[in-house]
């Protein structure tokens, strides 16, 4: 038996509590983990609040990402003994996740924990963490230098925000930081933010094209926001879009593609091809700054997630939230 938190159907919506599970239920793989960390991102609030059919099917351990140490593997890629990373593949909502003590999982989608790394700093990363890579990734590749102008990042006191600024500071960008809490400010300055801007000028329908101002931006939000975004693009700024804090919809025109060629760079982390997810976690190691992940970061115990996922779908957690299972 081990520890679980588990989400059971029912007509008012998931029931989410801690539980014992046998490992002979857990899914087919040929790589058995001891999790020891897990953490908590927006997707995992929606999936125990039961909102936007994140779980697809009951019961259902949520936990969209882990971090852990092989305990039985016919893998040899991953054997007993290595300490392992898992971002995604349906995690959490296809599959039994991360907040469990332990997981069963195919090891083509795991990846090696970088030495860099603690597990516990690696779930402090997180999937919005490499999400946030991936965008910078996306932003590079499509030519965004720094020097070239400043970068937008929404979103800004959470998860995959922190984290792009950080980064993005790191190697030299000029980031521009919105955010509705306009409270945190010291906190994003302290991440590397030149600028703050409050989100409420971003909040209402613009015009199809505004100033020239971003070279690049990396947006969590969606919606109207980023449309604005887009609007205020310089000619052959890229943006990065991986959220939808804002909203699904995105109430544009292609003024900005056809006038200024602008690049809207897609990112999803879910499905992204371990070429791309060893990429991106080898930058981390690199190019995250540490000192600011434990500014970044806090933790909380598994038995906590329950009571603080709406939190995080209310915006009122800032930064990222390590979960630690065992
Ligand atoms: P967080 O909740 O940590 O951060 C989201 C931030 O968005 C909040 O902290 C807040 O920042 C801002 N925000 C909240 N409500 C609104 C709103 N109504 N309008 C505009 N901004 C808002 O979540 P994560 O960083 O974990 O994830 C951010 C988004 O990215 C989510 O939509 C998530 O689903 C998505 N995501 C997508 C991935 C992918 O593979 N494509 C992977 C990981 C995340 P502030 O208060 O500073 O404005």
């Amino acid at each position: 038996m081990f520890k679980a938190l588990m989400l059971n159907e029912s007509t008012s919506g998931p029931i989410a509590q801690i539980t014992q599970v046998q490992e002979a239920m857990l899914p087919e793989g040929d790589v058995l983990v001891a999790v020891s960390h897990s953490s908590l991102n927006y997707k995992d609030g929606l999936a125990i609040a039961g909102k936007s059919r994140v779980v697809k099917s009951y019961p259902m351990i949520p936990g969209i990402d882990f971090a852990g140490q092989v305990i039985e593997s016919s893998n040899a890629d991953f054997p007993v003994g290595a300490p392992v990373i898992h971002n995604g593949w349906g995690l959490g909502e296809t599959r039994w996740g991360g907040y469990a003590e332990k997981a069963r999982v195919n090891g083509s989608w795991l990846v090696k924990l970088p030495k860099a790394f603690t597990p516990e700093q690696a779930m402090a990363i997180g999937t919005a963490g490499y999400t946030a890579m991936l965008c910078v990734l996306r932003l590079e590749d499509a030519g965004v230098r720094p020097g070239d102008g400043p970068i937008l990042v929404t979103g800004a006191s959470g998860g995959v925000g922190s984290i792009a600024i950080s980064l993005l500071s790191k190697l030299g960008y000029e980031v521009v930081a919105l955010t509705g809490r306009m409270a945190e400010s010291d906190y994003l300055t302290t991440l590397g933010a030149v600028r703050i801007i409050d989100r409420s000028g971003y909040n209402s329908a613009g015009k199809p094209l505004t100033k020239e101002t971003w070279a690049g931006a990396v947006d969590s939000a969606g919606g109207t926001i980023l449309a604005n975004v887009l609007a205020a693009c310089r000619y052959g700024a890229c943006v990065a879009a991986c959220g939808l804090a804002g909203g699904m919809d995105l109430p544009t025109t292609v003024a900005p593609f056809i006038l200024r060629g602008v690049t809207l760079a897609g990112v999803d982390s879910v499905y992204a091809p371990i070429a791309q997810r060893e990429r991106a976690w080898t930058r981390m190691a690199t190019d995250l700054p540490f000192e600011k992940l434990e500014q970044v970061s806090s933790t909380i115990t598994l038995d906590e997630v329950i009571a603080t996922a709406p939190k995080i779908l209310a915006g009122q957690v800032r930064g990222r939230m390590v979960v630690k299972v065992a």
